[in-house]
Parts: structure tokens; C-alpha cells; sequence
């Protein structure tokens, strides 16, 4: 619920043009499509990636008050191959340690001419009040508290539609810890934008979102039955972090009950593909011989995750 209370109307000005990538909920599906259409063409046809001028003597600045692989690296990527100059602000080493207040942070690199930032924090909706607060820049969510990650879901599309580009005829199974996951709420978020009916929530009673059910969002405790013929499976990590100590499953358990196993994949389409948002943690959501067998795009989904972040680089470059 408590994600209904974070509007993203900031990141759309009086004209409609994207300004800000703060979530998905509420950004038109034009939209939507120009970033995956896109990021389609800053690949090649063998997936390579190409080389822009769009951000040309521009300044990004990463900060990340999260750890992160592969959204830091694939935002510092993008910036690059966009040609901006990047930092990634030490923010272990920075004033923010000397009770510096976070706006004045911003502000202080605002000075330092930075034109786009992105943004991780654990606090749901950090980057919506940045956008408020702080004008004449850019700000790109890389994923707030439980809130959304909007570049991930973006990802994620661009990912199915390269194998299977007619959304409407999909099944969609999310699986794991959908509660905590951000990845899932903006995944649902996309997914019901670009038309797809049948969305199946995965999880045991604790981890499910329930608020989530509709006509087209159906919720499974039961993994067997919510796998039957879907043809894509996003599976997600235990987000242990945002648990309480009591609230962590045990994870033997959890695996024999909600683990994507060779068998339990048997259950989707032959030709179902396996995604996983990373960082994938082996015998716990996941059997190995799953995420690496050839129906898994899990290291596809990063490839193409510097070109989606390109992409809205690209746009919110030209808007500005
Ligand atoms: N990397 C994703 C995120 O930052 C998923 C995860 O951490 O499990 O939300």
C-alpha cells in the first residue's frame, strides 16, 4: 500500500515530456515504447552495444547509498557510451558523514554543474523528493527502498519483446519475495501498461502482495500451479535485508517449496524463458542448473540494461 502514496507526477512537465525517471506507475505507454524502441536500436544486430554524442559534454553523477553490480556499473556504462563525463560520488568518504543534510549534498553538486542524477537509496520515494527540490537537473531512480526501479522493469520488457514481442498473448509468472521486491512493483506496473492479461504473483502468504490482485494479476501460493504454461519466469531474490530477523524463512525450506528447479520448469511452455533481476543467489530461489541453462537471458537482461539506460539518458537529455 504504502507504495500508492508515492506519486510520480513530477517526472512529466506541463507538456507531457519526460523530465525525470522516477517509476512506472502512471508513465504513458507511448512513453514507454519510445524508450524500448529505443534502446532496441542502440544494439546491433548481433546485441552489440553502440556509441552516442547524445550526452556530450554532460555530467552524470551516480550516487548509490545501496550496494549495487549491475545497476551502478550498467548507469556508469550508459553514461559513457552516451560520451558524459561520469562520477561516482564516494559517498562513504563524503560530508554526508560530517552530518551533512542530503539536500545540501545535492545542491553543493548541483554547483558542480551535474546535469543528471541517479539516484539509490533504501528510503521509498528519496529520489521523487529530490526531483521536487532540486530544479534544472535530471533525476533517474535506480531503486528506492521497495518502492520501484524503473530502469530494471524497463530492462526486463526490453528483454521479453526480444523473445517474445506480442505482450497481450503472455503469461508472466513473477516468483519469490514480492513483498520487498521494487523490481516486482514496477515490473507489474509495466507490464499491465504494455497489455499483458495474465500476471501470476508467486510466493508464500508473508512475501505476497495481495493488494496487487485484479482482473488481470492473479496471486499462487501453490508454485506448481502458478508455473502451468506461463512462458516467462521472473524469478526474484529472498530481500533479506528488509526483513525482520524473525520474518527470514528458512531457506532449505523455502527452496523445496518455491525454488525454480529443471523439474518445476518443465511445468511453463517448452519454450518459457527464465529471468532473474540479480544478483541470483544459487539453492535458495534458484537451482543452478536453471540459471544457467539456455532458457535463461538472466546475463541478457544485463547486456541490455546498458542500452535501456542509455535510452532514458538520451530522452531526458533532450527534454532538458
Ligand atoms: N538488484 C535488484 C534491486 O536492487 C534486485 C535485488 O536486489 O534482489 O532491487
Amino acid at each position: 500500500m504504502k507504495q500508492n502514496l508515492i506519486s510520480n507526477h513530477v517526472q512529466l512537465d506541463e507538456s507531457g515530456k519526460l523530465i525525470h525517471l522516477l517509476g512506472l506507475e502512471g508513465l504513458p505507454k507511448s512513453q514507454l515504447l519510445d524508450i524500448l524502441d529505443k534502446a532496441s536500436n542502440l544494439l546491433d544486430n548481433n546485441g552489440n552495444l553502440k556509441k552516442s554524442k547524445a550526452l556530450d559534454d554532460m555530467s552524470v553523477a551516480n550516487l548509490f547509498f545501496e550496494p549495487s553490480t549491475r545497476t551502478r556499473n550498467t548507469f556508469e556504462i550508459a553514461a559513457m557510451r552516451n560520451s558524459a563525463n561520469v562520477i561516482n560520488v564516494d559517498l562513504a568518504n563524503s560530508a554526508l558523514k560530517k552530518n551533512e543534510a542530503l539536500m545540501d549534498t545535492m545542491h553543493t553538486l548541483k554547483a558542480m554543474q551535474i546535469d543528471m542524477f541517479v539516484i539509490r537509496h533504501k528510503q521509498s520515494g528519496l529520489p521523487h523528493h529530490v526531483a521536487q527540490h532540486l530544479k534544472g537537473v535530471s533525476i533517474l531512480n535506480a531503486g528506492d527502498g521497495t518502492n520501484a526501479h524503473p530502469t530494471q522493469a524497463l530492462l526486463d520488457m526490453l528483454s521479453i519483446h526480444q523473445h517474445k514481442p506480442n505482450f497481450k498473448d503472455l503469461s508472466v509468472a513473477i516468483v519469490g519475495d514480492i513483498t520487498h521486491s521494487r523490481v516486482a512493483h514496477s515490473d507489474i506496473h509495466a507490464l499491465k501498461t504494455l497489455g499483458v492479461t495474465d500476471i501470476r504473483l508467486i510466493a508464500p502468504k508473508a512475501l505476497q502482495h495481495e493488494s496487487e490482485r485484479c482482473d488481470t494479476v492473479r496471486c499462487f501460493s501453490d508454485m506448481d500451479l502458478g508455473l502451468k504454461d506461463c512462458d516467462v519466469i521472473m524469478v526474484l531474490r529472498l530481500q533479506k535485508e528488509r526483513m525482520l530477523e524473525a520474518e527470514i524463512p528458512n531457506e532449505q525450506e523455502y527452496f523445496e517449496n518455491y525454488g525454480l528447479t529443471s523439474e518445476r520448469l518443465k511445468l511453463a511452455k517448452k519454450d518459457a524463458i527464465v529471468m532473474h533481476p540479480g544478483p541470483i543467489n544459487r539453492g535458495v530461489e534458484i537451482d543452478s542448473t536453471v540459471a544457467d541453462c539456455d532458457q535463461s537471458i538472466i546475463l541478457q537482461q544485463v547486456t541490455n540494461g546498458i542500452a535501456i539506460r542509455m535510452a532514458v539518458m538520451q530522452i531526458l537529455a533532450k527534454n532538458s
